[in-house]
Parts: C-alpha cells; sequence; structure tokens
C-alpha cells in the first residue's frame, strides 16, 4: 500500500500544487503515493453553505465551525488508522525526525485552518496532532500542508533518485549541512577547498563533518545542545536501566 494523504481544505485547487512537477510529481504519477483534496465546505448542511462563525466571546476574524469540519474528517478518515495532523502556529514545532516516522505509516489527513483558526471541540474529540512549519502566521493552513508534505514525500521509499543523497542531509544527523562546491575550479577568483579535489576521501569526510559542526556551532547552537541532551539523557537512562519505552521521544 502505497502513502495516501487526504487534505481537508476550503481551497483544493491548491493540491497538488507543486508536489504534482519534479520528483514528487512522478513519484504521483508511478503511485508510490496519492493526495486526495476534500472540500470542506461539502459537509455544510445550511443553504448558504457556512463553514464558519464568530468567535465566542468576541473579537476579531471568524472561527471553522466544529460541526462542518468533524463531518468532514469523519468522512476523510472512515475506518482507517491514518494521523490526523491539524496545520497550526501553536503546534510542535515539524522536525525531520516527525517526517521520516509520517513517512513510514500509512499516510495522513491533513486539516487546513483559515480564518482565526478551528473550534478547539474539534482538536479535542478528533485527537487532532497540532503541528507547526515554524513562527510566523500564514494566512490558512495550505502552504503549510504542502511543505509538510513536500518533506514527507521526499522520503518515501524511491521517490529520490539517489536513495545516498538525503542521508548526511542537514537535521538527518543533529547538524546542519557542510558548504557544497561544484566546477568550476575557480569562480570570481574562488577556488574549490582544496581537499575537496584532493581524491582523499577519509580527509574529505573529516573536513564535511569540521566544517557541519562549525556551522552548526555559528547558526544553531540550539541543535547542539538538544544532541548533547539527548545523549546525556539516553546514556543517563541506560546507566539506571530505566528505559521503558524507547519508543518515546526524549523530553527536554
Ligand atoms: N489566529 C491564529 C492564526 C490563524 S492563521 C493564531 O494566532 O494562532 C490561519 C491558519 O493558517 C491556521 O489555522 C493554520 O491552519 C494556518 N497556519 C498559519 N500559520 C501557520 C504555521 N506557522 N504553521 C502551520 N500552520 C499555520
Amino acid at each position: 500500500m502505497s502513502f495516501r494523504a487526504t487534505v481537508l481544505t476550503l481551497y483544493p485547487e491548491m493540491f497538488p500544487g507543486h508536489l504534482g512537477v519534479s520528483l514528487a510529481g512522478k513519484a504521483l504519477e508511478r503511485g508510490q503515493w496519492s493526495i486526495e483534496a476534500v472540500q470542506i465546505r461539502d459537509f455544510a448542511e445550511d443553504k448558504h453553505r457556512t463553514v464558519d462563525d464568530t468567535p465566542a466571546g468576541g473579537g476579531a476574524g471568524m472561527v471553522l465551525k466544529p460541526d462542518v469540519l468533524a463531518r468532514a474528517i469523519d468522512h476523510a478518515s472512515a475506518n482507517d488508522d491514518r494521523p490526523r495532523l491539524l496545520m497550526s502556529p501553536r503546534g510542535r514545532p515539524l522536525t525531520q525526525a516527525r517526517v521520516r516516522e509520517l513517512a513510514a505509516g500509512p499516510g495522513v489527513v491533513v486539516v487546513c485552518g483559515r480564518f482565526e483558526g478551528v473550534d478547539q471541540r474539534v482538536i479535542d474529540t478528533r485527537n487532532l496532532e497540532e503541528v507547526s512549519i515554524g513562527d510566523y502566521i500564514l494566512s490558512g493552513g495550505e502552504p503549510a500542508a504542502l511543505v509538510l508534505l513536500d518533506a514527507v514525500v521526499r522520503v518515501l521509499p524511491g521517490v529520490m533518485g539517489n536513495e545516498l543523497s538525503g542521508v548526511h542531509e542537514s537535521f538527518e544527523d543533529g547538524l546542519l549541512e557542510h558548504p557544497h562546491y561544484t566546477r568550476p575550479q575557480v569562480f570570481e577568483g574562488l577556488e574549490i577547498p582544496a581537499v575537496l579535489t584532493s581524491g582523499n576521501h577519509g580527509a574529505i569526510a573529516k573536513w564535511r563533518e569540521a566544517e557541519a559542526r562549525r556551522l552548526t556551532a555559528e547558526r544553531r547552537p540550539d541543535l547542539l545542545e538538544r544532541d548533547a541532551k539527548n545523549r546525556s539523557s539516553e546514556k543517563s537512562r541506560a546507566d539506571q536501566n530505566l528505559e521503558r519505552n524507547p519508543a518515546q521521544p526524549v523530553k527536554k
């Protein structure tokens, strides 16, 4: 069974979007994954097909109605065990680790918010996992869903041409990636670092690792701290022989 994405949205015409071209598009054509965009409005039952209403307690904007959205979710995930995600700036920030977990599963049901967001009761009763793609506000969940699916689809087996590229990618090993160079040998007076053209694979690997560490320390010291914390908490848990549930993510 190939990876199946169902997206609940008020703008189904935004899908598959950029996922219909390049490697993801070819994989889609080959049937290595599939995407279905479901119009939330189709589940409104009044004559105006209303999907939103004013916020309880007052304030600006509108809120997606729980009854309409719940019907759409129930329809999309009837008798299936795919995780149900809600794109939301309040969610847990998306990581490459979560991307890998999702890609290893049967697929996802993704809810795209609009307006001020969705009624909290749908999040609670339908067990929606809130996922953020960063600390900024988009006008809707659709671009966030496309970002999430892009990241997931590219790690599905057989989607990327070169299976090996990706292993040393930024975040895969807790570090940012080393810099890249290609021909010409001299560009605007700047040479490719000599070690990369030395043919010495040991030295090249060492240089790349050192550069990855340098860049990570400079730009994302939080990644190194997280890695150190994970290592030390893994170690202390192993020491105390307390590891009950290895599938549980390490809490920071
Ligand atoms: N009032 C909300 C923002 C609503 S933005 C708040 O302050 O938290 C409208 C919709 O866009 C959201 O429901 C969500 O689905 C989507 N969205 C906006 N920013 C996002 C982000 N950083 N990550 C994921 N989804 C986002």
